[in-house]
């Protein structure tokens, strides 16, 4: 472990230890040697997705019922710090985030439908709310689903979207009241884009990190998509649902920031250990202890603060 060994995670037990022994089995040997491929071509190879859920680690807090792993938030997190201490960038984070939005707010036959493929990786998912002009100020989006008939007819195009290079089933956040303005006009529809007529997906947008994961345009254009696809009872919805998702998506991020920082520490204090200058290892100079004790100082707080929101969450506390 990173952390420093008198320093244990409340939320940490030993089901959650056994199931990081099989994540760190899995990551090392089934997608860390193939790093170097996937940062070239912008994205996973496809068949890392049903890699992943034949070992078990898609949707790994998502109950049994629907085919995922049954545990806790305290397992998903322990697969986003797997995947990051190990520098492996994978967008089971945004599977994890669009199969609850389909637990909170889909139908049985939705949940049915579409869970079970997402926890085998057969299904590859997104969500779609960022647009070229709109970002933070989501209700500004103005893709459109308009009514026509059982279908939604969707125009539009989305910007920065995880997986969208794989994705078979997009959770696209859409007006579909263009009278409306603000909150109520917007609704959740998930889209199935596997040959789905007006639907593009632009090239893997160029970042400056997290080259193995595939953040890209995508593009609608007269998409037609059943209604039936609409997420929760009625429309208008979109924007109080992803408000109430979203402390769950930032959660993830701050897993993977945190085991990051972590591993970016354990990293620099094995270098400055083994590289020699001016007679010693960088270690004994003074500056360096100084500074990497700053380092270690922010990251322990950062993951005490974490720690302190994942016992929150599971708690059911979490705002
Ligand atoms: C790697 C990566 C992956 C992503 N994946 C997805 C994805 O899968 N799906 C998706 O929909 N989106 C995704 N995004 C988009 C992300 O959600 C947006 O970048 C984010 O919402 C911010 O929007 P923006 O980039 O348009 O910045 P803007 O909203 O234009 O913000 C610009 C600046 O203004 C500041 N600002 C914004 N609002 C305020 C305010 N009220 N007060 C003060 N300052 C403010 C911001 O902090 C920022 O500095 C991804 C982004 C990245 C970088």
């Amino acid at each position: 472990m990173l952390t420093p060994s008198h320093y244990q995670s409340a939320w940490m037990n030993e089901d959650v230890r056994m199931f990081r022994k099989t994540v760190r089995q899995f990551v090392q040997n089934e997608f860390v040697p193939h790093q170097a491929r996937w940062r070239e071509q912008h994205r996973p190879d496809a068949h890392a997705w049903t890699d992943a859920g034949r070992a078990g680690i898609l949707l790994a807090d998502l109950p049994e019922d629907y085919g995922g792993g049954g545990g806790t938030f305290a397992h998903e997190a322990v697969v986003l710090e797997e995947l990051a201490q190990a520098g492996v960038h994978f967008g089971s984070a945004i599977q994890s985030t669009v199969a609850h939005y389909i637990l909170a707010y889909g139908s049985e036959e939705q949940k049915r439908d579409w869970l079970p493929r997402l926890a085998r990786g057969e299904l590859v998912a997104a969500i779609a709310m960022t647009e070229p002009g709109a970002g933070s100020d989501l209700q500004a989006i103005k893709t459109s689903a308009r009514r026509d008939g059982d279908h939604y007819v969707i125009n539009g195009s989305k910007t920065f979207i995880t997986n969208a290079a794989h994705a078979s089933l997009v959770c696209l956040a859409a007006k579909t009241d263009p009278k409306l303005v603000g909150m109520r006009a917007i609704s959740l529809i998930i889209v199935e884009t596997k040959n789905l007529p007006g639907y593009r997906v632009g090239r893997p947008l160029e970042k400056v990190g997290m080259h193995g994961q595939d953040t890209c345009e995508i593009f609608f254009s007269d998409a037609r998509v059943p209604v039936r696809n609409l997420l929760g009872k009625a429309e208008g919805r979109g924007f109080a649902q992803m408000m109430e998702q979203l402390p769950y998506e930032r959660l993830q991020i701050a897993v993977g920031a945190v085991a990051m920082a972590e591993q970016a520490v354990a990293i620099t204090t094995s270098y400055v250990k083994d590289r020699n200058a001016f007679g010693k290892p960088l270690m004994d100079l003074q500056n360096t202890r100084f500074k990497l004790a700053e380092c270690k100082t922010a990251v322990q707080i950062g993951r005490v603060f974490l720690d302190s929101c994942i016992e929150r969450h599971l708690a059911g506390k979490l705002d």
